[in-house]
């Protein structure tokens, strides 16, 4: 069994549905529809073919819809491109818009850049590719002159680093992006360039009037978000060490520190938290994955991520499936290390909540026992999310007849959703979860199984009572 979590984003590479299919097979456990590449329809049409194909597969695949955000971006060039060169003076023009230029121009999608940046400013495009410094501006234009040059074309993202720029976080394609993850029934929405804490409650309130119960991920991207962690964690559902935007705005060089940072924030607050971007690059092209991406990947399972994601890699590389089979193996190598197995219970932590009260027992009872599983009857998924925040060897089940309940639990790190209807089984639900658990592989004869429940099945937030049971053998 493998505990960390694989995210894959759909893309050209990964949209058939025979590769959807090997895909999931190899491990996919949620796949991210980008919705900076694509209108309502494709949309719509990567949701459908994914849960397809996670039908055909017989697994819960949860589905997360990543808003495009205000993302700063450059205009059009005649011809596509335009060569940079060291000393070359290039002028970002507000009024162009979107109108192909020429002769050391390009528009920006930003009007109010001119204000919001200085003489001396460093800005980034292509994730960091180019560099220009600001020398001037006008009330419409920003003179720069190339520090770092390249090639440079059409609609590449522009970032200042030490962040600032004072774009809104909820665009307009955003918010009618919320409209068809309510349609689509998206498990979770990524809120990309998220500042604070009032723009996760500005998205849930859209959702709401949507019509959506999707979980928030705040994607950590801008500096203002690394200043803001603790209150984001507090208020999403969860966040993503969003590392492409991050490191061009804070500099790679601080990267490492503010990985560890916000997974240490995550656990402390209880948030879900997903490590992503080029974390096996490489294999846009190759089909093996270089020994730094190993380690990568392998760090981020050590740190406690619940999930890893795959960016390029699987929308638009050469080696989908190949990516996700590379990352679960690293993920299930890593997963062996002690770091990752001791288990890391707080003994002198408040409990919350009757429900944190009975999940941290059965954590604490099932690594003390040594139980082959805890199984968490569970209507919402709360008591699953809530044995999953503290580290321990033991796999959860969430067992739940509510589909949707079942995708939300594919990102949380060491649960495993599984389909049981309390109400369409005997009087003893316990035993008979214990029962669904031998059914299906997941434990033995003769092992220990520690499971929560509520008094009354099939309501939420009831979690009040634990039963330790043995597994045993059926009467027939
Ligand atoms: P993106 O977000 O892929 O939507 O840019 C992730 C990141 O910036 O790392
Ligand atoms: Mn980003």
């Amino acid at each position: 069994m493998r505990r960390t979590k694989i995210i894959a984003t759909l893309g050209p590479a990964s949209q058939d549905g025979a590769v959807l299919e090997a895909m999931v097979r190899a491990g996919v456990d949620l796949v991210r529809i980008n919705a900076a590449h694509g209108d309502r329809d494709l949309i719509e049409r990567l949701a459908h073919e994914a849960r397809a194909a996670a039908s055909r597969v017989g697994r819960d695949v949860g589905v997360l819809l990543d808003l495009a955000g205000p993302k700063i971006r450059i205009g059009r060039f005649r011809g596509g491109a335009l060569t940079l060169a060291e000393g070359d003076r290039l002028v970002l023009d507000t009024e162009l818009g979107d109108a192909p230029a020429d002769g050391g121009r390009v528009g920006v999608n930003y009007p109010a850049l001119p204000s919001d940046v200085h003489p001396g400013d460093r800005l980034l495009l292509d994730d960091g590719q180019l560099v220009l410094s600001v020398t001037a501006t006008t009330a419409t234009t920003v003179d720069c002159r190339v520090v770092t040059g390249g090639v440079l074309s059409d609609h590449k993202g522009l970032n200042r680093q030490g962040g600032g720029l004072s774009a809104l976080c909820l665009t307009d394609k955003d918010r009618a992006d919320i409209r068809t993850a309510a349609d689509i029934g998206a498990d979770y929405v990524a809120l990309s360039f998220a500042r604070d804490a009032d723009d996760v409650r500005e998205a849930h309130r859209l959702l709401d009037a949507a019509g959506s119960d999707a979980g928030v991920i705040a994607k950590i991207e801008r500096a203002e978000a690394l200043a803001n962690v603790r209150p984001l964690c507090d208020i999403a559902a969860g966040v993503m060490v969003a590392r492409g935007d991050l490191a061009v705005e804070i500099g790679d060089w601080e990267l490492a520190g503010a990985q560890k940072r916000i997974l240490r924030t995550a656990h402390e607050t209880k948030a879900l938290v997903i490590t992503a971007t080029q974390m096996m690059e490489s294999m846009v092209h190759s089909p093996v994955p270089t020994r730094a991406e190993v380690l990568d990947v392998a760090n981020a399972v050590f740190d406690g991520t619940d999930a890893v994601m795959l960016s390029a890699e699987s929308a638009v590389g050469r080696h989908p499936v190949k990516a996700v089979e590379a990352m679960a193996r690293v993920c299930v190598g890593a997963e062996q290390e002690r770091v990752t197995t001791r288990s890391r219970l707080r003994g002198d932590e408040r409990w919350e909540t009757v429900n944190e009260a009975i999940a941290m027992t059965a954590v604490h009872a099932a690594s003390g026992l040594g139980a082959r599983a805890i199984a968490a009857l569970t209507e919402s998924g709360t008591t699953a999310l809530l044995c999953s925040r503290v580290r321990t060897a033991v796999p959860i089940y969430a067992l739940t007849r509510n589909a949707r309940t079942r995708a939300r639990v594919t990102l949380m790190r060491g649960v495993v959703p599984v389909d049981f209807d309390p109400l369409a089984v005997g009087s003893d639900v316990p035993r008979e979860a214990v029962r669904r658990l031998l059914e299906i592989g997941a434990v033995k004869v003769g092992d220990i199984v520690v499971v929560t429940r509520g008094d009354r099945e099939g309501v939420a937030g009831g979690t009040n009572a634990l039963r330790i049971l043995r597994a045993e053998a059926s009467r027939g």
